[in-house]
């Protein structure tokens, strides 16, 4: 927490701290020590650059307010930041807008994207069990096969949206996994398939629910076997507020131009659980460009590296945000030092 002056006004500005399982293959000679561990999203160059926007706006002391730092643990797999909300975060610290960044390689460095609603999408996972009657393969007839329940089933969930779904509303059903079987001539018992769904709207999130728990009863009926659909919502879409949009591209336009921002970039089906903290405050979640030619590593990669080239851009973007945002502290006019100093 940073509190200069007498202000109430405050905002939150956030960054994620957690590394990925993988192992890193960068070659770097700063890559991670530990086997199997990575910081292969650039959680720690989040961590960087908001702790060097501390360092700056301490010593520059511009504002009248209170800017809260939240580091927070857990976004990969595990919802940090909707455990943060629930632990009463903005109880604690009631702020009027919440902010977060993530570095985008897909996007040059240099650049800012954001827009005003969805940016990522909500992230929902399936497991779908099937269960037939084992019978040796030989002797088919004496069973029934899930082997079959799993070819028409992955076939059948792809036509959710490309025939159920409005053409222009989005969404991504992927079946990621498939288990079965453990020899040659044995027709399994059982099958397992999980896989993930992706979304930006809550009706099109219902739509993809409620049609697969449809198709999956009328498959399993079709071929006289049973079963179960096991459907978790984990991440919401991350939405962003329109007039906190237009705070954090005026931010950025001051950092790296007007012509660097684009403020209507396509969305991506990735999730973040900074909506959780977006579904409680309005706020903005902008992408940092960090893109170093064609074939720069994207974020989750055994071979991605955090661009150190944009730790001024991104520090400078939450320092020139928060000195916008909160009002001008008396007798900090006059100062011209710029926030890339
Ligand atoms: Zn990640
Ligand atoms: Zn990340």
């Amino acid at each position: 927490m940073l509190r200069h002056g007498g202000s109430r006004d405050s905002i939150g500005l956030r960054a994620d701290l957690d590394a990925l399982h993988i192992q890193e293959l960068s070659g770097v000679a700063h890559m991670s020590r530990n086997p199997g561990r990575m910081h292969a999203c650039g959680h720690d160059g989040h961590t960087t650059m908001l702790l060097a926007a501390a360092k700056a706006m301490t010593a520059r002391r511009k504002f009248d307010g209170t800017a809260y730092f939240i580091f927070q643990p857990a976004e990969e797999n595990e919802g940090g930041g909707r455990v943060m909300v629930e632990e009463g975060l903005f109880d604690r610290f009631p702020v009027r807008a919440v902010f977060g960044m993530h570095n985008w390689p897909g996007i040059p460095e240099g650049t800012f994207a954001m827009r005003a609603g969805p940016l990522m999408g909500a992230y929902d996972i399936f497991e779908i069990v099937a269960t037939g009657k084992g019978a040796h393969a030989a002797l088919a007839y004496q069973g029934k096969d899930p082997m079959l329940f799993a070819a028409h089933a992955i076939s059948a969930l792809q036509t959710i949206v490309s025939r159920n779904l409005h053409p222009l509303d989005a969404g991504v059903v992927s079946v990621t996994q498939v288990h079965a079987g453990d020899t040659w001539n044995v027709i399994p018992e059982q099958l397992v398939l999980r896989g993930t769904v992706r979304t930006f709207k809550k009706d099109v999130q219902d739509l993809i629910e409620r049609r697969m728990r449809t198709l999956v009863d009328g498959i399993a009926a079709m071929f006289e076997m049973a079963a179960t659909v096991r459907y978790e919502r984990r991440y919401p879409a991350t939405v962003n507020s329109e007039i906190e949009t237009l705070y954090a591209a005026t931010a950025a336009a001051a950092i790296v131009g007007s012509d660097n921002v684009d403020t209507d970039p396509t969305p991506e089906m990735g999730s973040e659980d900074f909506a959780f903290m977006l579904q409680a405050k309005p706020g903005c979640y902008v992408w940092l460009g960090a893109g170093n030619g064609a074939n720069t590593p994207n974020i989750h990669n055994p071979r991605y590296d955090f661009n150190d080239d944009v730790l001024a851009i991104g520090a400078s973007y939450w320092v020139t945000l928060a000195e916008q945002q909160l009002p001008i502290r008396a007798g900090a006019r006059g100062n011209e030092k710029q926030a890339a100093d």
